[in-house]
């Protein structure tokens, strides 16, 4: 399935198995979640360096062949996330910070994807995926769980934890959340009372309107949804010193807020793509705890309609491709 066009279908074509390069992976994809990011991407409110492009970055896949210089074994399964390359040599690279890499490439934005029956990606950015996760289960854990992780972090030892919009990543982080002692409250839409219910069943202490504070004061909170007006919700939704955290690479325009409800040590800060670091130890984590994730299939040429439920919310947990 390709983009050709930003704001047009993406499109079934037929291509040749592509031919693995020197250290990259000729890979059979298995399954592919669907992100938040690949909307935006369709959307043409994320853009890329190249077009046509295959979207997909959590790729679940079987290794079937091999350019020069790897050494992954033939029918090895591995999970391939949006940090496709980094250059190795910025400064962020040689500070440890690749996810901010000024010469990244992101799967299925500057790299063919997984919405695919067979992609190639380099042998070095994937990961191994943990055994007892089924194919399907396991992909949404290598954006929604690992962007999620990281945003997590992000709180340190925050201890009521506010989650803004309900959907993939956040029914990951809570299950987490939760494995580490904190106390989760669900915002969501108003009458969203399947996204609250969905909530409440994964140990959330509560959920409720995402514009009117919650129960009690916040220690942090992480916003999904890409929601500008949610910035200054959560921060009246804070306890003095708390933090905000947007996780999406996309938002519409944050309002103008009285300096007041950012005052006393507040912030707001945002947290961009991961490091193989972060896909290591979520990777490790996730069967610990264990993360359950709900998925909806699609078959791959039905991607439109997959992003067509992500963009509609209201889909329970995770949407998954199926080739
Ligand atoms: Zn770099
Ligand atoms: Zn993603």
């Amino acid at each position: 399935m390709i983009l050709e066009e930003p704001c047009h279908p993406l499109r079934l074509v037929e291509r040749a198995v592509p031919e693995p390069g020197p250290g990259e992976l000729l890979l059979r994809v298995r399954a592919c979640g669907v992100c938040r990011t690949d909307v935006h991407v369709r959307d043409g409110e994320v853009r890329g360096r190249r077009l046509p492009i295959v979207p997909g970055h959590q790729i679940v896949a079987t290794v079937e062949g091999a350019g020069a210089g790897t050494t992954t074994a033939s029918g090895t399964r591995v999970g391939v996330p949006w940090l496709g390359w980094t250059c190795g040599q910025c400064r962020f690279c040689l500070q440890g910070r690749e996810n901010l890499c000024v010469r990244a490439r992101f799967t299925g934005l500057d790299i063919d994807g997984g919405f695919a029956e067979w992609t190639v990606a380099d042998e070095r950015f994937c990961f191994p995926l943990p055994d007892g996760y089924g194919d399907l289960d396991v992909a949404p854990l290598l954006c929604a769980g690992l962007i999620g992780h990281r945003a997590l972090r992000m709180t340190g030892a925050a201890q009521r934890l506010g989650l803004y919009g309900f959907g993939a990543a956040a029914h990951i982080v809570a299950q987490t959340a939760r494995h580490e002692g904190r106390r989760v409250f669900a915002f969501t839409r108003a009458d969203d009372l399947a996204a609250q219910r969905f909530a409440l069943e994964l140990g959330c202490a509560w959920a409720g309107d995402a514009l009117a504070p919650g129960p009690e004061p916040l220690d942090a909170a992480i916003i999904f949804a890409p929601a500008g007006e949610l910035v200054p919700a959560a921060l009246r939704a804070l306890d003095r010193g708390g933090v905000v955290v947007c996780a999406g690479i996309h938002m519409s325009d944050i309002p103008a807020f009285p300096y007041e409800i950012l005052w006393e040590e507040r912030s707001v800060r945002s947290v961009a793509n991961l490091t193989r670091a972060d896909g290591r130890d979520f990777l490790e984590l996730a069967p610990q705890v264990p993360v359950r994730t709900r998925v909806t299939t699609f078959a791959l040429e039905q991607a439109e309609d997959a992003l067509d439920a992500i963009r509609a919310g209201g889909l329970e947990g995770a949407a998954v491709l199926v080739p």
